[in-house]
C-alpha cells in the first residue's frame, strides 16, 4: 500500500462520508491523532493517523 501523505490545509477525500453528506475534509492538526473539519459542516473531527487513512480516497493538496 502508498504511504498517504498530507499536511495541514490539505483537503481530504473520504471513501466514507460525514453524516451531515459531506465527503471533503480540511486537514487542521496532523500528528498521530489527525484533527479534520468537514468543509460542509464545518464540525472538527479527531481520528487516529491509521483510521484516518484507511479512509482516504484522495488528497488533494491546496495552492498557497
Ligand atoms: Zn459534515
Amino acid at each position: 500500500m502508498d504511504i498517504i501523505k498530507f499536511c495541514v490545509g490539505d483537503i481530504l477525500v473520504m471513501k466514507k462520508k460525514h453524516p451531515c453528506g459531506g465527503d471533503r475534509f480540511r486537514v487542521l492538526r496532523t500528528g498521530s491523532d489527525i484533527r479534520v473539519e468537514c468543509t460542509l459542516c464545518k464540525r472538527d473531527i479527531t481520528l487516529p493517523r491509521e483510521k484516518l487513512e484507511k479512509n482516504i480516497k484522495e488528497v488533494k493538496h491546496e495552492e498557497v
